[in-house]
């Protein structure tokens, strides 16, 4: 379970490292919205990038995407990934996808690092910065996933 924050991350990670079940109980506080004309854009919105984010380095599963509000007790959570039996869910708060498109970028590729690549942790640079970084290109944000994805992958 893990998000962007535009805030503090100590608190949270505290908060997740404490009580994993807990956490968990805060994506039922990002409850999806019903599907109509306007979610589906947006989720597909998300899917386009994920299929980006394919072609970058290869090799991703299926990704369910789901389409929120905001976490009422989180409302700074830009997106939150969950892998659960393998089964990899990205959520995303509408309020995210009004963002500029390297936000939204920055989060879903964050999302993807976290869930399909068990990357639990955050770094102090680079795309897993815990609190979003802005103002980057398209270009800096592709380099920094493909970065991230070959030193995971160097890893294992
Ligand atoms: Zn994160």
């Amino acid at each position: 379970m893990v998000k962007i924050s535009k805030t503090k991350h100590i608190t949270r990670k505290g908060v997740v490292k404490r009580n994993p079940r807990k956490s968990k109980y805060n994506i039922d506080g990002m409850p999806n919205l019903p599907m109509n004309d306007r979610v589906y854009l947006l989720r597909r919105k998300v899917i386009e990038l994920i299929y980006e984010a394919n072609r970058l380095v290869g090799g991703l599963p299926r990704i369910t995407v789901r389409i929120t509000t905001k976490a009422a007790k989180h409302p700074t959570w830009m997106g939150c990934g969950v892998t659960c039996d393998k089964q990899v869910s990205i959520y995303i708060p509408a309020e995210t996808l009004n963002e500029d498109p390297q936000t939204i970028k920055y989060v879903v590729f964050h999302e993807i690092i976290h869930t399909v690549f068990n990357f639990k942790g955050h770094k102090t640079a680079g795309l897993m910065r815990p609190i979003i970084q802005r103002g980057l290109t398209d270009f800096q944000i592709n380099e920094m996933f493909i970065k991230e994805v070959n030193s995971i992958r160097r890893k294992n």
